[in-house]
Protein backbone atom coordinates (compact mmCIF):
# COMPACT_ATOMS: atom_id res chain seq x y z
CA UNK A 1 0.00 0.00 0.00
CA UNK A 2 1.01 3.44 -0.55
CA UNK A 3 2.34 5.89 1.75
CA UNK A 4 -0.23 8.55 2.63
CA UNK A 5 0.81 12.20 2.94
CA UNK A 6 -0.99 15.92 3.16
CA UNK A 7 -0.30 18.95 1.38
CA UNK A 8 -1.88 22.24 2.77
CA UNK A 9 -2.66 24.89 0.22
CA UNK A 10 -2.41 22.05 -2.61
CA UNK A 11 -3.36 24.96 -5.14
CA UNK A 12 -0.99 27.20 -4.89
CA UNK A 13 2.20 27.25 -7.13
CA UNK A 14 4.82 25.53 -5.30
CA UNK A 15 2.64 22.75 -3.54
CA UNK A 16 0.65 22.13 -6.60
CA UNK A 17 4.46 20.72 -8.14
CA UNK A 18 4.66 19.24 -4.94
CA UNK A 19 1.85 17.41 -5.47
CA UNK A 20 2.38 16.08 -8.82
CA UNK A 21 5.91 15.18 -7.79
CA UNK A 22 4.36 13.18 -4.41
CA UNK A 23 1.70 11.63 -7.26
CA UNK A 24 4.28 10.40 -9.37
CA UNK A 25 6.52 9.13 -6.60
CA UNK A 26 3.52 6.52 -5.89
CA UNK A 27 2.43 8.71 -2.64
CA UNK A 28 -1.17 8.73 -1.73
CA UNK A 29 -2.08 12.80 -0.75
CA UNK A 30 -4.38 14.51 1.16
CA UNK A 31 -4.74 17.46 -0.23
CA UNK A 32 -6.31 20.24 1.63
CA UNK A 33 -7.94 23.38 -0.65
CA UNK A 34 -9.72 26.58 0.83
CA UNK A 35 -12.65 25.71 -2.18
CA UNK A 36 -12.85 22.36 -3.27
CA UNK A 37 -15.40 23.15 -5.27
CA UNK A 38 -13.61 26.06 -7.29
CA UNK A 39 -12.38 24.11 -10.51
CA UNK A 40 -9.30 26.65 -10.93
CA UNK A 41 -8.30 25.44 -7.90
CA UNK A 42 -8.96 22.07 -8.31
CA UNK A 43 -8.71 21.18 -12.27
CA UNK A 44 -5.24 21.39 -12.46
CA UNK A 45 -4.45 18.71 -9.44
CA UNK A 46 -7.58 16.05 -10.48
CA UNK A 47 -5.52 16.33 -14.50
CA UNK A 48 -2.52 15.59 -12.60
CA UNK A 49 -1.49 11.65 -13.54
CA UNK A 50 -2.32 9.42 -10.81
CA UNK A 51 -4.85 12.24 -9.26
CA UNK A 52 -7.89 9.83 -10.23
CA UNK A 53 -6.64 7.31 -7.53
CA UNK A 54 -3.87 8.72 -5.25
CA UNK A 55 -5.36 12.05 -4.95
CA UNK A 56 -8.13 13.03 -2.14
CA UNK A 57 -9.34 16.60 -1.75
CA UNK A 58 -10.40 18.14 1.52
CA UNK A 59 -11.59 21.41 2.00
CA UNK A 60 -9.72 23.70 5.32
CA UNK A 61 -9.13 27.50 6.00
CA UNK A 62 -5.64 28.24 8.04
CA UNK A 63 -7.68 30.58 10.57
CA UNK A 64 -10.98 27.77 11.30
CA UNK A 65 -9.75 25.39 14.01
CA UNK A 66 -9.40 22.10 13.77
CA UNK A 67 -9.93 22.74 10.16
CA UNK A 68 -7.19 20.03 9.32
CA UNK A 69 -7.98 17.57 11.18
CA UNK A 70 -9.64 15.23 8.14
CA UNK A 71 -6.87 16.14 6.09
CA UNK A 72 -3.68 15.23 8.44
CA UNK A 73 -5.36 11.91 10.12
CA UNK A 74 -3.49 8.69 9.24
CA UNK A 75 -0.63 10.68 7.46
CA UNK A 76 2.81 9.83 7.59
CA UNK A 77 4.10 13.31 6.47
CA UNK A 78 2.83 16.78 6.51
CA UNK A 79 3.89 19.39 4.25
CA UNK A 80 1.95 22.65 5.32
CA UNK A 81 2.64 25.10 2.23
CA UNK A 82 -0.46 26.95 2.59
CA UNK A 83 -0.02 30.38 3.93
CA UNK A 84 -0.74 33.94 1.99
CA UNK A 85 2.09 35.37 -0.10
CA UNK A 86 0.50 38.94 -1.02
CA UNK A 87 2.06 42.50 -0.93
CA UNK A 88 -1.59 44.41 -1.67
CA UNK A 89 -3.15 43.82 2.07
CA UNK A 90 -5.34 46.93 4.12
CA UNK A 91 -4.77 44.72 7.32
CA UNK A 92 -1.77 42.69 7.91
CA UNK A 93 -2.55 41.41 11.09
CA UNK A 94 -5.86 39.88 9.38
CA UNK A 95 -4.55 39.22 6.43
CA UNK A 96 -1.17 38.04 6.39
CA UNK A 97 0.56 37.19 10.19
CA UNK A 98 -2.66 35.71 11.52
CA UNK A 99 -3.18 33.15 8.16
CA UNK A 100 0.49 32.53 8.66
CA UNK A 101 1.17 32.31 12.58
CA UNK A 102 -2.12 31.02 13.64
CA UNK A 103 -2.62 28.45 10.30
CA UNK A 104 0.59 27.14 11.36
CA UNK A 105 -0.42 26.03 14.78
CA UNK A 106 -3.67 25.13 13.56
CA UNK A 107 -1.86 22.30 11.46
CA UNK A 108 0.59 21.60 14.06
CA UNK A 109 -2.25 20.90 16.08
CA UNK A 110 -3.82 18.73 13.84
CA UNK A 111 -0.27 16.70 13.36
CA UNK A 112 -0.03 16.29 17.50
CA UNK A 113 -3.44 14.88 17.46
CA UNK A 114 -2.54 12.64 14.52
CA UNK A 115 -0.04 9.38 15.99
CA UNK A 116 0.53 8.53 12.04
CA UNK A 117 2.79 11.55 11.71
CA UNK A 118 6.04 11.00 11.45
CA UNK A 119 7.74 14.05 9.95
CA UNK A 120 6.47 17.60 9.26
CA UNK A 121 7.94 19.82 6.07
CA UNK A 122 6.84 23.69 6.32
CA UNK A 123 7.39 25.53 3.58
CA UNK A 124 9.14 28.76 5.33
CA UNK A 125 11.04 31.13 3.32
CA UNK A 126 14.26 33.15 3.14
CA UNK A 127 11.80 36.06 4.46
CA UNK A 128 12.18 34.30 7.60
CA UNK A 129 16.13 34.20 7.49
CA UNK A 130 17.65 37.07 5.96
CA UNK A 131 15.61 40.68 7.31
CA UNK A 132 17.52 41.48 11.17
CA UNK A 133 19.46 44.63 9.42
CA UNK A 134 22.85 43.12 9.66
CA UNK A 135 24.55 44.07 6.35
CA UNK A 136 24.15 42.25 3.26
CA UNK A 137 26.91 42.85 0.54
CA UNK A 138 28.06 40.42 -2.03
CA UNK A 139 31.00 39.37 1.02
CA UNK A 140 28.35 38.32 3.56
CA UNK A 141 27.46 34.62 3.12
CA UNK A 142 23.80 34.20 4.86
CA UNK A 143 23.20 30.56 6.31
CA UNK A 144 20.21 29.19 7.90
CA UNK A 145 22.28 29.96 11.11
CA UNK A 146 20.26 33.40 10.32
CA UNK A 147 16.55 34.46 11.94
CA UNK A 148 15.43 37.62 10.39
CA UNK A 149 14.17 40.16 13.60
CA UNK A 150 10.45 40.60 13.72
CA UNK A 151 10.92 44.21 15.26
CA UNK A 152 13.23 44.87 12.33
CA UNK A 153 10.41 43.23 10.02
CA UNK A 154 7.61 45.83 11.60
CA UNK A 155 9.83 48.99 11.42
CA UNK A 156 10.40 48.46 7.83
CA UNK A 157 6.75 47.32 7.20
CA UNK A 158 7.46 44.47 5.37
CA UNK A 159 4.41 42.70 6.73
CA UNK A 160 4.90 39.10 4.40
CA UNK A 161 8.61 38.87 6.12
CA UNK A 162 7.34 39.15 9.43
CA UNK A 163 4.21 36.63 8.61
CA UNK A 164 6.69 34.20 7.55
CA UNK A 165 9.10 35.11 10.13
CA UNK A 166 6.63 35.11 13.52
CA UNK A 167 4.87 31.39 11.68
CA UNK A 168 8.25 30.18 11.30
CA UNK A 169 9.32 30.74 15.00
CA UNK A 170 5.98 29.33 16.45
CA UNK A 171 6.11 26.90 14.83
CA UNK A 172 9.37 25.34 16.15
CA UNK A 173 8.20 26.63 19.62
CA UNK A 174 5.49 24.53 19.15
CA UNK A 175 7.33 20.99 17.55
CA UNK A 176 9.90 21.48 20.31
CA UNK A 177 7.32 21.44 23.47
CA UNK A 178 5.08 18.55 21.49
CA UNK A 179 8.03 16.81 20.35
CA UNK A 180 6.92 16.48 16.79
CA UNK A 181 9.85 16.00 14.01
CA UNK A 182 9.80 19.19 11.79
CA UNK A 183 11.46 20.46 8.83
CA UNK A 184 11.70 23.57 7.06
CA UNK A 185 12.47 24.93 3.62
CA UNK A 186 13.15 28.21 2.98
CA UNK A 187 13.30 29.13 -0.07
CA UNK A 188 14.14 32.65 -2.12
CA UNK A 189 11.90 34.15 -4.85
CA UNK A 190 10.74 30.98 -6.80
CA UNK A 191 9.92 31.10 -10.49
CA UNK A 192 9.46 28.42 -13.15
CA UNK A 193 6.32 26.82 -14.35
CA UNK A 194 3.27 27.72 -13.22
CA UNK A 195 0.51 24.73 -13.06
CA UNK A 196 -2.23 26.68 -11.85
CA UNK A 197 -4.10 28.68 -13.87
CA UNK A 198 -4.01 31.99 -11.80
CA UNK A 199 -1.31 33.94 -10.92
CA UNK A 200 0.80 33.92 -8.17
CA UNK A 201 3.18 36.47 -6.84
CA UNK A 202 6.80 35.85 -7.60
CA UNK A 203 5.52 34.43 -11.61
CA UNK A 204 4.18 37.79 -11.18
CA UNK A 205 7.60 39.50 -10.51
CA UNK A 206 8.33 38.47 -13.86
CA UNK A 207 5.73 39.23 -15.34
CA UNK A 208 6.03 42.62 -13.95
CA UNK A 209 8.84 43.36 -15.76
CA UNK A 210 7.94 42.01 -19.03
CA UNK A 211 4.34 43.44 -19.33
CA UNK A 212 5.46 46.90 -20.59
CA UNK A 213 7.17 48.52 -17.64
CA UNK A 214 9.96 51.49 -17.74
CA UNK A 215 11.66 50.47 -14.83
CA UNK A 216 12.42 47.80 -12.54
CA UNK A 217 12.60 47.40 -8.86
CA UNK A 218 15.72 48.55 -6.98
CA UNK A 219 16.04 44.92 -5.02
CA UNK A 220 18.31 42.37 -4.96
CA UNK A 221 16.48 38.74 -4.82
CA UNK A 222 17.48 35.23 -4.23
CA UNK A 223 16.14 33.20 -6.68
CA UNK A 224 15.01 29.62 -7.14
CA UNK A 225 13.75 27.22 -9.58
CA UNK A 226 9.66 26.29 -8.35
CA UNK A 227 10.84 22.18 -9.21
CA UNK A 228 13.80 22.75 -7.56
CA UNK A 229 11.95 23.99 -4.01
CA UNK A 230 9.38 21.23 -4.40
CA UNK A 231 12.26 18.47 -4.91
CA UNK A 232 13.65 19.71 -2.15
CA UNK A 233 10.31 19.34 0.21
CA UNK A 234 10.54 15.65 -0.57
CA UNK A 235 14.22 15.10 0.18
CA UNK A 236 13.48 16.68 3.52
CA UNK A 237 10.43 14.94 4.01
CA UNK A 238 12.39 10.87 2.86
CA UNK A 239 16.13 11.80 3.84
CA UNK A 240 15.93 9.99 7.86
CA UNK A 241 18.70 12.56 8.40
CA UNK A 242 17.21 15.71 7.33
CA UNK A 243 17.00 18.42 10.09
CA UNK A 244 16.92 22.14 10.85
CA UNK A 245 16.03 24.48 8.22
CA UNK A 246 17.64 24.59 4.33
CA UNK A 247 17.78 27.82 2.68
CA UNK A 248 17.13 27.11 -1.26
CA UNK A 249 18.55 30.10 -2.83
CA UNK A 250 20.42 29.21 -6.97
CA UNK A 251 21.72 33.18 -7.04
CA UNK A 252 20.86 36.42 -5.87
CA UNK A 253 20.32 38.85 -8.51
CA UNK A 254 19.57 42.57 -9.18
CA UNK A 255 16.56 42.94 -10.96
CA UNK A 256 19.03 44.92 -13.55
CA UNK A 257 20.70 41.36 -14.10
CA UNK A 258 17.58 39.37 -14.39
CA UNK A 259 16.40 42.57 -16.91
CA UNK A 260 19.89 41.46 -18.37
CA UNK A 261 18.90 37.80 -18.66
CA UNK A 262 15.70 38.97 -20.01
CA UNK A 263 17.22 41.00 -22.86
CA UNK A 264 19.58 38.07 -23.61
CA UNK A 265 16.83 35.49 -24.30
CA UNK A 266 14.02 37.92 -26.01
CA UNK A 267 16.16 40.24 -27.63
CA UNK A 268 12.52 41.68 -29.48
CA UNK A 269 10.67 42.28 -25.72
CA UNK A 270 9.99 45.57 -24.69
CA UNK A 271 11.76 45.71 -21.14
CA UNK A 272 12.43 48.28 -18.41
CA UNK A 273 15.84 50.20 -19.11
CA UNK A 274 15.97 52.50 -15.89
CA UNK A 275 15.99 51.45 -12.09
CA UNK A 276 12.65 53.02 -10.33
CA UNK A 277 15.13 55.75 -7.98
CA UNK A 278 18.29 56.65 -8.32
CA UNK A 279 19.69 55.18 -5.66
CA UNK A 280 22.58 52.71 -5.55
CA UNK A 281 21.73 49.33 -6.24
CA UNK A 282 20.55 47.55 -3.04
CA UNK A 283 23.84 45.13 -3.02
CA UNK A 284 23.90 41.60 -3.63
CA UNK A 285 24.84 38.85 -1.03
CA UNK A 286 26.01 35.19 -1.11
CA UNK A 287 23.19 32.34 0.10
CA UNK A 288 25.27 29.09 1.47
CA UNK A 289 24.74 26.09 -0.61
CA UNK A 290 26.12 23.63 1.72
CA UNK A 291 23.37 22.02 3.47
CA UNK A 292 21.52 21.85 0.94
CA UNK A 293 23.87 20.68 -1.54
CA UNK A 294 24.12 17.87 1.66
CA UNK A 295 20.62 17.13 1.25
CA UNK A 296 21.52 16.23 -2.56
CA UNK A 297 19.43 19.07 -4.26
CA UNK A 298 20.77 20.39 -7.00
CA UNK A 299 19.71 23.97 -8.48
CA UNK A 300 18.17 24.86 -12.30
CA UNK A 301 20.12 28.15 -13.42
CA UNK A 302 18.29 31.56 -12.80
CA UNK A 303 18.72 31.77 -16.95
CA UNK A 304 16.71 28.42 -17.25
CA UNK A 305 14.19 29.31 -14.44
CA UNK A 306 13.64 33.15 -16.34
CA UNK A 307 12.93 31.03 -19.27
CA UNK A 308 10.34 28.50 -18.24
CA UNK A 309 8.68 31.77 -16.11
CA UNK A 310 8.45 33.83 -19.42
CA UNK A 311 7.35 30.94 -21.85
CA UNK A 312 4.52 29.35 -18.78
CA UNK A 313 3.11 33.00 -18.59
CA UNK A 314 3.00 33.14 -22.72
CA UNK A 315 1.37 29.37 -22.64
CA UNK A 316 -1.22 30.97 -19.74
CA UNK A 317 -2.10 34.36 -21.64
CA UNK A 318 -0.86 36.48 -18.89
CA UNK A 319 1.51 37.40 -21.27
CA UNK A 320 1.02 37.80 -25.56
CA UNK A 321 4.34 38.68 -27.24
P1 LIG B 1 0.35 30.75 -3.64
O1 LIG B 1 0.32 30.15 -4.98
O2 LIG B 1 -0.32 32.06 -3.44
O3 LIG B 1 -0.20 29.70 -2.59
C1 LIG B 1 -0.61 30.04 -1.32
C2 LIG B 1 -1.54 28.97 -0.81
O4 LIG B 1 -1.96 29.29 0.52
C3 LIG B 1 -2.80 28.85 -1.66
O5 LIG B 1 -3.08 27.50 -1.86
C4 LIG B 1 -3.86 29.50 -0.79
O6 LIG B 1 -5.15 28.98 -0.99
C5 LIG B 1 -3.36 29.13 0.59
N1 LIG B 1 -4.00 29.97 1.59
C6 LIG B 1 -3.86 31.31 1.76
N2 LIG B 1 -4.67 31.72 2.76
C7 LIG B 1 -5.32 30.62 3.21
C8 LIG B 1 -6.28 30.39 4.22
N3 LIG B 1 -6.75 31.37 4.99
N4 LIG B 1 -6.72 29.13 4.41
C9 LIG B 1 -6.26 28.10 3.64
N5 LIG B 1 -5.36 28.25 2.67
C10 LIG B 1 -4.89 29.51 2.46
O7 LIG B 1 1.84 30.98 -3.14
P2 LIG B 1 3.16 30.07 -3.20
O8 LIG B 1 4.19 30.94 -3.76
O9 LIG B 1 2.92 28.73 -3.75
O10 LIG B 1 3.44 29.95 -1.62
C11 LIG B 1 3.31 28.72 -0.93
C12 LIG B 1 4.16 28.78 0.31
O11 LIG B 1 5.52 29.02 -0.05
C13 LIG B 1 3.78 29.90 1.27
O12 LIG B 1 3.97 29.41 2.59
C14 LIG B 1 4.83 30.98 0.95
O13 LIG B 1 5.04 31.84 2.05
C15 LIG B 1 6.03 30.11 0.68
N6 LIG B 1 7.09 30.74 -0.11
C16 LIG B 1 6.83 31.19 -1.38
C17 LIG B 1 7.87 31.78 -2.10
C18 LIG B 1 7.67 32.26 -3.52
O14 LIG B 1 8.50 33.01 -4.02
N7 LIG B 1 6.62 31.86 -4.21
C19 LIG B 1 9.15 31.90 -1.54
C20 LIG B 1 9.36 31.43 -0.24
C21 LIG B 1 8.34 30.85 0.46
P3 LIG B 1 -6.11 29.57 -2.12
O15 LIG B 1 -5.56 28.98 -3.40
O16 LIG B 1 -7.46 29.10 -1.75
O17 LIG B 1 -5.95 31.06 -2.08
Amino acid sequence: MSKTVCVTGASGYIASWLVKYLLQRGYTVKASVRDPNDPKKTGHLLALEGAKDRLQLFKANLLEEGSFDAAVAGCEGVFHTASPFTHAVDDPQAELIDPAVKGTLNVLGSCAKAPSVKRVVLTSSVAAVAYNGKPRTPDVVVDESWFSDPEFCKESKMWYVLSKTLAEDAAWKFVREKGIDMVTINPAMVIGPLLQPTLNTSAAAILNLINGAQTYPNASFGWVNVKDVANAHILAYETPSANGRYCLVESVVHHSGVVDILRKLYPSLQLPDKCADDKPFTPTYQVSKDKTKSLGISYTSLEDGIKETVESLKEKKFFVA
